[in-house]
């Protein structure tokens, strides 16, 4: 009987440790990401080998992710979990950690790798952090990701993590990790080209979430929707942009997905400056299936921005 065989396959499956008996060969490292980011770079390098699945979707604000008992689910699941760190997730991932009791997961564990280690990390305050100054960071700005040259060094940290995980897949890692290398490297000539012509270009930002990409691509971030970091924005401190920006003739601003058009289209009427959604991160719109097309579609909307604005 058809579902007979169905049955038994899985009791077998659920009887045997995984890693073990005739199952081995299928059995995939489970990866489970804080970011569509992430999960991305840990398919490039884990390909076949891996199932990688991200908690938070590219269009919430990595900040402030709803926690549901379905997360607590994937990581009781989990072989690894990937975060970016630098305090990006410590409003909500912390406890979902705890809870799923899976030692592996818990900082420290084998199964945890922090995202940041080695890459370029910007705006660490140099003294100290107190709550006036808002949502700042002490270990420095978490939305690193967005200098592709950092994506190739979480990338090559997810490259070591798996291989120490999969010591046999060690090869196959590697091979996947330097065709990503080579692919990211030549759409950077891509980009870089693209922006060449607007080295300089004064931008507004509605959250400090750009000082990364701004410093990879010539852009100078000249002021804030926000009056400090999480904190909205305030008629003064609105009106002060708005004195700036039309001296300094700022012409864009960089809003994230999930943040309101209010006051960034306030700001548009009174200035001329034009508002591009722009996309924090993989899944910020459904175009955008991997690290690389992230990329793509912000340059994009930037260049057709600028030709249309004459911001230059
Ligand atoms: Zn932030």
């Amino acid at each position: 009987m058809k579902l007979g065989r169905v049955t038994t396959a899985l009791l077998f499956a659920a009887i045997l440790p995984s890693g073990a008996g005739p199952f081995a060969a299928d059995a995939k490292l489970n990866v489970v990401t804080t970011t569509e980011d992430l999960a991305s770079l840990a398919r490039e390098v884990g390909g076949d080998r891996i199932t990688a699945e991200a908690i938070a979707k590219g269009y919430q604000d990595p900040h402030f992710v709803e926690a549901k008992p379905s997360f607590i689910l994937k990581l009781q699941k989990a072989d690894l979990l990937i975060v970016v760190g630098r305090e990006l997730e410590i409003g909500w991932l912390p406890p979902l950690v705890t809870q799923s009791r899976n030692p592996k997961l818990q900082p420290g564990g084998i199964g945890y790798l922090d995202a940041s280690l080695n890459v370029r990390i910007l705006d660490v305050p140099a003294g100290q952090v107190t709550r006036a100054m808002g949502d700042v960071h002490p270990q420095g700005n978490p939305h690193y990701w967005l200098d592709p040259g950092n994506g190739r060094r979480i990338a090559q940290n997810i490259q070591k993590k798996l291989a120490e995980m999969s010591p046999g897949d060690a090869a196959y890692f590697a091979g996947r990790y330097a065709d990503f290398d080579r692919r990211l490297a030549e759409a950077e000539k891509r980009w870089d080209s693209q922006m060449a012509p607007y080295k300089g270009l004064k931008i507004v930002t509605y959250h400090r979430s750009w000082p990364n990409f701004a410093e990879r691509f010539g852009l100078d971030v000249v002021g804030y929707i926000e009056p400090r970091p999480g904190i909205p924005p305030s008629p003064g401190h609105t009106l002060d942009l708005i004195r700036e920006m039309k001296r300094l003739g700022v012409k864009i601003m960089f809003v994230e997905p999930y943040f309101d058009l209010k006051t960034p289209n306030a700001v548009a009427r009174e200035t001329g400056a034009r508002v591009l959604v722009m996309a924090p991160a993989v899944g910020g719109d459904k175009a955008i299936t991997d690290y690389i097309k992230l990329f793509d579609y912000d340059i994009s909307l930037i260049v057709t921005a600028i030709g249309q604005a004459g911001a230059k």
